[in-house]
């Protein structure tokens, strides 16, 4: 909608004085609209002289470096001075849920602040980019199944947005203004430190007026004097096939809205997923674990098994052992990178009975003698079993 003010002069964002005078009165010539004949050359000609008075005042061109073109704008129309700290509702620490990852490390007078205030020369003459909204953060629950397809998922989430009552300036455009007397206007207050580099001048946002120089006599009360709202927004997102648990998907420019015209930040969203009835994961493998009785495992048997492709059928080896691990190549969860699935690791594990019928006790008693074992049977396993009839 708007052209930012170097963009409009031609010249960089760290351009003298000098060289932005100059710029101007060369752009002023070639749009004035005595001189020039293209159609929109007034309306070019008030942008020029606008860019030229804003960033050829130092205090204006700081704010204007400061805020991003759009919030200085937005702050000139709503009459208050360009002092404005821009500090604003969505920086630092607004993020939902302690947000760890939030704000790209500048926000709330991090160590980035430090280093350019003692570095930058207080303030820094270059232009700095308006900074991006914070990383919000939400979760997302799905099933072994949803990860193992891949699947489309609709979600919610709340993210702060531009009040509309009072457009984000958090009082009514009627509220009486008067100055901030601590900070007489400035939004900014400065103290002098002791660093190992030395005496450091430190200036920090006004805490009473938040930054912006001036005090209200009433506050937006859909907003609570914040500027902005929580919407609740509703989302979809893909989650691809073979997503692991605690991974986290992100979801560009859905985070904060930034303060500073720049762009919004990015929505981080952890999945997790919900533990198997069936199955074990580990990576791209899965483990299953087939319960067989004792004659299945000494004659061996063609049993059905689940995978989460549906159900196959699998052969029980005669002579198989308890605990026995066999494998099923690519019946494992896809894999996230690359191509294929991992396997399915079938362990059979034979169920020893817990009670027996008399036919199956006769049975197995016989078994036991033509084995040639001799059971106790006083304390042994028969003489329980007895008991239990
Ligand atoms: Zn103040
Ligand atoms: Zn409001």
């Amino acid at each position: 909608m708007s052209e930012d003010f170097y963009d409009v002069l031609g010249v960089s964002a760290d351009a003298s004085a000098e060289e932005i005078k100059r710029a101007y009165r060369e752009k002023a010539t070639e749009y004035h609209p005595d001189v020039s004949d293209e159609p929109d050359a007034e309306e070019k000609f008030k942008k020029i002289q606008k860019a030229k008075q804003v960033l050829t005042d130092d205090e204006k061109r700081e704010a204007y470096d400061r805020m991003g073109h759009d919030r200085y704008e937005q702050a000139e129309k709503h009459g208050f001075d360009a002092s404005d700290a821009g500090a604003g509702p969505f920086g630092g620490g607004a993020g939902m849920g302690g947000n760890p990852f939030g704000g790209g490390g500048m926000g709330g007078g991090g160590i980035g602040d430090i280093f350019e205030q003692v570095f930058g020369g207080g303030g820094g003459r270059g232009r700095r980019r308006p900074r991006s909204g914070n990383d919000l953060r939400t979760e997302l629950d799905i099933s072994l199944e949803d990860a193992y397809e891949g699947v489309e998922r609709q979600f919610s989430f709340e993210r702060p947005t531009e009040c509309d009552t009072c457009e984000g300036a958090g009082h009514p455009p009627s509220a009486d203004a008067e100055q901030c007397p601590e900070c007489q206007g400035r939004g900014q207050v400065t103290q002098v430190q002791q660093t190992p580099l030395g005496r450091v001048q430190q200036t920090t946002t006004c805490r009473r007026c938040e930054g912006e120089g001036t005090l209200y006599s009433e506050t937006c009360s859909d907003c609570r004097g914040e500027g902005y709202v929580r919407d609740e927004v509703t989302l979809t997102v893909d989650v691809p096939a073979g997503i692991e648990d605690g991974q986290t998907l992100r979801m560009e420019r859905e985070g904060a809205p930034s303060p500073e015209g720049g762009p919004a930040g990015d929505l981080l969203i952890d999945v997790s997923i919900a533990e198997h009835e069936e199955f074990e994961r580990e990576g791209d493998d899965l483990h299953y674990r087939l319960p067989v009785s004792f004659p299945q495992a000494v004659f061996g048997d063609e049993v059905t098994i689940p995978t989460l492709d549906g159900s196959v059928s699998f052969d029980v080896p005669a002579g198989t052992q308890s605990g026995e691990t066999m494998r099923l190549g690519g019946k494992g969860m896809p894999r996230l990178r690359g191509r294929g699935h991992g396997d399915l690791f079938v362990t059979v594990q034979i169920v020893t009975p817990e009670s027996l019928n008399e036919e199956q006790r006769d049975a197995l008693e016989a078994f036991a003698e033509a084995g040639g074992d001799e059971i106790e049977v006083a304390d042994g396993f028969f003489d329980r079993i007895k008991r239990a009839f």
